[in-house]
């Protein structure tokens, strides 16, 4: 296809802050915006013009190859780069680092529910989609800027992460090695799965660092969020390291904007295999935390993508659930609870902020009068446009722990596709919500990130419960071999009966016997086999071991220490 008819795309986007500080037509552009992540006052950046795809542009899009299809979007959002430029970052942030040729693969697993693949990254979790993509344009956008004599870009960046464990790892992956970058990852110390820790404490790479924190995930990220927040600090930086700080979370359009391409891609996928006539409806489900992803399915429904309902899914820390269900947003006397779908265990939903900017006609003094009672009264209600605007769009559901393993069980047993906690729960609610339309059900990670919980699904053993002592001392890729041996993961098709699994949990070191016919790996093929990075994490040498206390302070030191070694 000629994209030269379709390349509409020959303007530059500016940037509007949520909280209305930045004069309309005055805010940064593209490259700004990523460089410096968060706007002044608090507020998060929203392009000031959305496009909008028709559906015969949409349609042509069809034959693009995904990295193709990425940047394209990029420039009908009109980023400040050259064209050639945008392309040539898009083949290197979609290339053989992911495992697929789709990228973002579409599975259909039953007539009219599609599962939409976002774990064929380096890291297995969906934070690739977007932490493959920020850095490359991150560095180029440095370098772009400086030409330019930027101000805002002058000295080199240290990026600072608190992660509850995907984001760590992804955006040390993403960042590793790349110019003008440099990356500190905090983590909860004893809070991240196995899998996670030892993923961050063997990545490699001269400009990353990797530290533990003793607390809670909250107390990990006030921590470095107090370092943000300390202007001495940031002016010593300056002086005598020249470095910036910045920031790889999701409220960095950065971040964002990749995860629009994703839906994009996946709805084409299902219209070029004729699942879909282009211009009918999809509705999406999306395992929800900090509102990102979902809010990019938004986006890509502004975009023109026929998409109707957007499904949010939460776990036990149901507080988006309850919002979009009552129009309060309450985190008074709401626990944090831990679950087997740990990057979902949030309160705090950071982009929900762009949405409802987006859902007020971006009224920027109603998302202020919100924040500030969200911070001072930890509750705000939406007024009843607002409310109104919402449900038409979503609805909500949430699933317990003991449901999300039943459910991963279930899928097992039903597709012989097994899925991660997290695609649980999307799963779940998706089974509960739908109505007429199609489903895509969003997949963010790989189950062997999560194998002891996916142990558990398999066996039949509740979340809490004790596992069988011949288990106790397999972790991590050793764990996983076991799952994927005795349930014959990906081998087998059609596994009978409804016991199965539960049996095979109990041979800890034979085989799973002969029930299962023994066929070619068929369309589980991809989901079934452990990924190598993964399966070699066992033996990787550990380069991290520092632990430090939960301040501001403790942050501050390690960083100085970790920039003088
Ligand atoms: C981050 C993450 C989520 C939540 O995504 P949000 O964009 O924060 O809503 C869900 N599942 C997995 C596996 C994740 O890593």
């Amino acid at each position: 296809m000629d994209t030269q008819t379709l390349t509409s795309t020959n303007y530059t986007n500016t940037y509007l802050d949520t909280r209305g500080v930045v004069a309309p037509g005055s805010g940064p552009t593209f490259t700004e915006a990523i460089v410096k992540g968060i706007a002044p006052g608090g507020g998060l950046f929203v392009p000031q013009i959305l496009p909008r795809l028709t559906l015969d542009e949409l349609a042509a899009l069809a034959p693009l190859s995904y990295p193709e299809l990425a940047s394209y979007i990029y420039k009908r959002f009109g980023v400040d780069m050259p064209s050639g430029t945008v392309d040539e970052l898009m083949g290197k942030a979609y290339n053989t680092n992911f495992d697929h040729e789709a990228v973002a693969p579409v599975r259909t697993l039953e007539p009219n529910t599609h599962v939409l693949e976002l774990w064929h990254g380096p890291t297995s979790a969906f934070k690739d989609m977007a932490l493959q993509c920020l850095p490359v344009f991150f560095s180029a956008a440095v370098d772009q800027l400086r030409a330019q004599k930027n101000p805002q870009a002058q000295e080199d960046f240290l990026i600072l992460v608190a992660t509850s464990g995907d984001t760590g790892k992804a955006a040390l992956e993403g960042f590793a090695n790349r110019e003008h970058t440099n990356i500190i990852v905090f983590y909860p110390d004893g809070g991240v799965s196995d899998i996670q820790l030892k993923q961050m404490v063997t990545q490699l790479g001269d400009n990353v660092g990797v530290f533990g924190v003793r607390g809670n995930f909250d107390d990990c990220q006030t921590a470095v969020k107090g370092v943000f927040a300390n202007e001495d600090f940031n002016a010593k930086l300056a002086s005598t390291h020249h470095l910036r700080l910045s920031s790889a979370n999701s409220i960095n359009w950065g971040r964002l904007l990749p995860q629009v391409v994703y839906y994009v891609s996946a709805y084409l996928q299902l219209v070029k295999r004729g699942e879909l006539l282009c211009g009918n409806p999809l509705d999406i489900c999306v395992p929800t935390g900090n509102f990102g992803n979902i809010l990019a399915a938004w986006y890509a429904k502004e975009l023109g993508v026929p998409i109707e309902m957007l499904f949010c899914a939460s776990n036990d820390n149901r507080v988006l659930t309850d919002f979009i269900n009552t129009g309060t947003y309450d985190i008074t006397d709401r626990p944090f609870i831990l679950t087997p779908s740990p990057s979902m265990d949030i309160l705090v939903s950071s982009n929900l902020e762009r949405q409802l900017f987006e859902l007020t006609g971006r009224n920027s003094e109603a998302i202020c009068t919100y924040m500030n009672k969200l911070r001072d009264e930890r509750r705000f209600t939406i007024d009843r446009e607002t409310f109104a605007a919402l449900r038409a769009q979503f609805s909500a559901d949430w699933v317990s722990a003991n449901e999300s393993l039943t459910t991963i069980r279930e899928v097992f047993e039903a597709h012989n596709y097994l899925i991660d906690p997290h695609t649980a729960v999307s799963w779940k609610v998706a089974e509960r919500l739908r109505g007429q339309n199609p489903v895509l059900v969003v997949s963010t990670a790989h189950w062997a990130k999560f194998g002891t919980d996916v142990y558990r699904a398999l066996a039949g053993i509740e979340v809490g419960a004790e596992l069988p002592a011949e288990l106790a001392d397999l972790t991590g890729a050793a764990l996983n071999e076991f799952v994927a041996e005795n349930w014959n993961v990906g081998k087998t098709v059609g596994r009978a009966g409804g016991k199965a699994a539960g049996e095979a949990g109990s041979r800890a070191s034979g085989k799973a016997g002969g029930e299962g016919a023994e066929k070619a790996p068929d369309k589980t093929a991809g989901a079934a086999a452990i990924p190598s990075r993964l399966a070699s994490l066992d033996t990787a040498p550990v380069r991290f071991t520092e632990v430090i206390d939960g301040s501001a302070q403790a942050v501050e030191q390690a960083v100085l220490d970790w920039l003088e070694s």
